[in-house]
């Protein structure tokens, strides 16, 4: 069908009201629910062949996280879509505010290849919450997840207000074309723009799921053992293609041989002595990334790992120490299994080596040290932070996700999810006694003075 009569179709579903009833937003997330459960093991062979996802990470980072946000999602609805009431101030009264969540129409919502699943699903599970109906486009890249979307979507949701486009440049600059009531995209900052710049047309709301180089600043007053794990583990998930990975490390220079020490340790015991064996390590989605992350390396002093096999394209955990500060490895997202270590005098230093650069997605700080967190939180911006751990503020639907300044605009998961995907009405009702006309014209200086 072609690109516009697809979005009329959806649009006068949308206007025939057929999404807003709560019990119809329900059974739809029921439904998503079912396609998931149904379907587990076919998504997670989907995600090997993608990005060589073990089963584990796919049921971590993709399957049960959308569950756990369906399930978040029924439990909260109807509070969420109840009117919300503020107060009225007395010129106004007698009367009463509220604000009343209203379905924004019909929505747009582009993923990403990294998490293929997750990215494209988790969007609409807000959209669906939200009453909207949406057309989603996955990422090309993700070839076998984006074929499996594109097939049992269908099959489980209402097909006449729920769509897949599949397809690159071409099908999405077509539905860039359109007018939607809400543009959800997830991916680079390039890509970013031009959604952006399409969106201005119709003055349509975008949300931007960007990226950014996210720090990780690590004291030396810290549990050594567990911060090195808790790297390991959100560094290289899905062989460091993550948007929220910690890109670099900044940590004083007298402990770098010590974290060295402690990150390849927890290497070997995650991975084992060549990770290539281990089921759990995953691989580069395409040629053109890993050829990509292979020219980090160039000139660089790799202290680890740093063997790479195209064909497979396998890439090992990689650690970098001392990059050049003007190399591509610190100068663009690294987006890939490479740590670069930067050491800095004084763990206070660190605020500035952060403010110098575009405000990233994420930023970590590993200390005992409450008062150090405290001033780095302070004086740093970054869509999210989390201390003594990794992506773990995630796994929190009371927290918005979200980006700011170059890592993006807008938020969701939970509640920031369903806000993001309505449109909250301002109501004010009155009645008609007590109808004071001092604000009526003919004004006059004692109508002003009483006011
Ligand atoms: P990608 O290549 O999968 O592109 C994202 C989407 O944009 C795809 O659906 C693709 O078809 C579409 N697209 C590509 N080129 C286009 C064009 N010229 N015009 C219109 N649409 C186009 O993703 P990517 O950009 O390689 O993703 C990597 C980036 O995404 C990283 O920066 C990463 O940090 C970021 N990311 C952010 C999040 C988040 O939640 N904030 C999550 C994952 C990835």
């Amino acid at each position: 069908m072609e690109i516009s009569n697809l979005i009329n179709q959806l649009r006068s579903r949308f206007h025939q009201g057929v999404t807003r009833p709560l019990a119809w937003r329900k059974q739809q997330l029921q439904q998503l629910r079912k396609l998931l459960t149904d379907n587990e093991q076919a998504i997670s062979a989907a995600l090997h062949a993608d990005l060589g996802k073990c089963h584990s990470e796919a049921w971590l980072s993709e399957t049960g996280f959308l569950l756990s946000d369906i399930d978040h999602t029924l439990s909260h609805l109807n509070k969420w879509s109840k009117p919300r009431r503020v107060s009225t101030p007395l010129v106004a009264q007698p009367g009463n505010s509220y604000m009343q969540p209203e379905p924004k129409g019909v929505v747009l919502i582009i993923g990403a290849w990294n998490y293929p699943l997750q990215l494209t699903l988790a969007p609409l599970v807000a959209a669906i919450a939200a009453g909207n109906c949406a057309v989603l486009k996955p990422s090309e890249l993700a070839a076998h997840t984006d074929k499996l979307i594109a097939e049992l979507l269908p099959a489980y949701l209402d097909r006449d207000c729920f769509a897949v486009v599949q397809g690159g440049v071409e099908p999405t600059t077509a539905l860039l074309a359109e007018q939607f009531d809400h543009i959800f995209y997830t991916g680079g900052e390039a890509v970013g723009k031009i959604v952006m710049r399409a969106a201005a047309d119709y003055l349509t709301p975008v949300t931007l799921e960007l990226g950014g180089k996210s720090p990780c600043v690590v004291d030396s007053d810290t549990n050594l053992r567990v911060t090195a794990d808790r790297i390991v583990w959100s560094k290289w998930m899905n062989a460091g293609q993550t948007c929220v990975a910690p890109d670099y490390v900044l940590v004083e220079k007298v402990f770098v041989p010590k974290l060295l020490d402690a990150i390849k340790d927890s290497l070997k015991r995650f991975y084992g002595d060549d990770p290539r064996q281990s089921q759990d390590y995953g691989r580069i989605i395409n040629l053109r990334h890993f050829e990509r992350l292979q020219g980090y390396l160039e000139g660089q002093n790799v202290v680890h790992g740093g063997q790479t096999d195209p064909e497979s394209r396998y890439f090992s955990p990689t650690i970098v120490l001392e990059p050049d500060w003007y190399s591509p490895v610190m100068q663009q997202e690294i987006f890939g299994p490479i740590l670069p270590i930067v050491s800095i005098e004084h763990i206070a230093d660190a605020a500035a080596f952060i403010n110098q650069r575009p405000k990233p997605l994420a930023m970590y700080i590993y200390s005992n040290q409450s008062q150090l967190s405290k001033q780095l939180i302070a004086q740093t911006s970054a869509g999210s932070v989390c201390v003594n751990d990794g992506m773990m503020f995630m796994a929190n639907p009371g927290l918005p996700f979200g980006g700011v300044g170059n890592s993006g605009m807008g938020a969701y998961h939970g509640q920031f999810g369903f806000d993001t995907f309505s449109h909250l009405k301002a109501v004010m009702k009155r009645r008609f006694i007590f109808d004071i006309p001092l604000r009526y014209p003919p004004f006059s200086d004692s109508k002003l003075s009483i006011l």
